[in-house]
């Protein structure tokens, strides 16, 4: 039962916080769910909704096989592994999905962490040490950007942000960074908030110039882009060029948790020895492993699924800017429909959930001033009525908030 009792300062003053983070608009409520994560779904106390702000891009979170593998996993070896990986908390099914994962993404090995955020974490400082410098795009994930700071702490390396998708200020960053031991070169694939892709070609070609080494977060692509849902690299035609590919098996692949470092033999076996969330955390649950494999055998094995996922991403894109609006340009699902102010993407995104429709307002600091957004995110598991039904939802609702005539 919960106790009650007088708050103690420490929690008065978070309570006193929080008060604030609510007068200012941006505190968070979270929506529970009462079914798996698809196009529809039971929100409590709203009944039946059509999401359009999840990374379930495939479909894949309630897909039966996915599921089913998870269940057999539980059964085979357990609720978890008990200890850290070096210790006695590795099991075979770990070292089969890294193997799927290596072959899917193009790399010689890969990795897998407890999060992509643990991956990321695990590698910046694991491969710098002082004297060399790490460079990120200024779009970059927050985990990349903490495994920056980190990296900083610990090894005194040198960081730098270029701006984002800048090719000239990049090269500039790198004449700068001259004479360091190792450079690195950290970049999204597909940059979460705008739904744009990194220039990896180019990336690639200007890091070749200045012996730099390329690290690609591609957590919102792997499984989403490429013609057969391998990722940046492959629709950017440079599969097994980059030199490390991170990502999360908690988006497209099952959705559940997980991720992982992707490149090199060596690379992968000096994480194990070195990386702090690898020696000092557990490993993927087995259930989580096997899920996950069983999902990225799914894509292998259903491009067509890929191919749904870019056919829904063009009929939505055409079919909002029919109806008015004005999306970002671009390829990816991530679809974000500029409404200008914060308050209007907060107001629009509370209508459209009235209306049975959940797709997420992002504004101020998240996003600049004045490109307040809601984001819509596309999935292989939408049907055309989805989309027809989200489509009319926006309609309704941008003309009550006199975005739409
Ligand atoms: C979602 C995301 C992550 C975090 O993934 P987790 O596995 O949930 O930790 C990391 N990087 C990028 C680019 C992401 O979009």
């Amino acid at each position: 039962m919960a106790v009650t009792t007088t708050p103690s300062p420490f929690a008065a003053s978070l309570a006193a916080e929080i008060g604030q983070l609510k007068r200012d608009r941006v505190y968070k409520r979270l929506n529970y769910l009462e079914t798996p994560q698809g196009p529809r779904v039971r929100m409590e106390g709203r009944g039946e909704i059509l999401i359009l702000s999840s990374n379930n891009y495939l479909g894949l979170c309630a897909e039966p096989s996915v599921v089913q593998a998870g269940v057999a996993g539980l059964q085979a070896y357990g609720a978890g592994t008990s200890s850290v990986r070096f210790i006695c908390g590795t099991y075979a099914i770990h070292r089969t999905l890294e193997a799927e994962l290596a072959r899917f993404v193009g790399t010689e090995a890969s990795l897998s962490f407890g999060s992509a955020w643990n991956a990321n974490e695990g590698l910046t400082a694991s491969v710098v040490g002082e004297g060399d410098v790490v460079l990120s795009d200024a779009l970059n994930h927050a985990s990349i950007i903490d495994s920056m700071r980190l990296a900083k702490a610990i090894t005194k390396c040198t960081t730098a942000v270029y701006r984002h998708g800048d090719m000239d200020d990049l090269v500039s960053k790198l004449e700068s960074a001259r004479g360091a031991r190792r450079t690195i070169i950290w970049t999204d694939g597909v940059f979460s908030m705008e739904g744009s892709i990194a220039k990896l070609p180019s990336i690639l070609e200007i890091a070749r110039r200045f012996g730099a080494i390329v690290a690609v977060d591609d957590s919102h692509a792997t499984g989403v882009i490429g013609e057969t849902g391998r990722g940046t690299p492959e629709h950017c035609g440079v599969l097994g060029d980059v030199d490390v590919i991170t990502s999360t098996l908690g988006k497209a692949l099952g959705g559940a948790a997980g991720g992982f470092v992707a490149g090199p033999e060596s690379l992968c076996d000096m994480l194990t020895q070195r990386s702090r969330p690898q020696l000092f955390s557990n490993a993927l649950p087995p259930t989580v492993a096997a899920s996950a494999l069983a999902a990225v055998q799914f894509v292998t094995n259903h491009p067509e699924r890929v191919r749904t996922l870019r056919e829904n991403t063009r009929y939505f894109r055409e079919q909002i800017t029919e109806a008015g609006f004005s999306p970002l340009a671009g390829e990816t699902p991530i679809v974000p429909i500029i409404v200008g102010e914060t308050a209007t993407a907060i107001q629009m995104s509370d209508l459209l959930l009235a209306q049975g429709v959940f797709v997420t307002g992002f504004g101020y600091p998240v996003v600049p001033q004045g490109q307040a957004r809601v984001r819509c995110q596309l999935s292989a598991a939408h049907t055309r009525a989805d989309l027809d039904e989200a489509i009319a939802a926006f309609k309704t609702v941008g003309r009550k908030v006199g975005i739409l005539k």
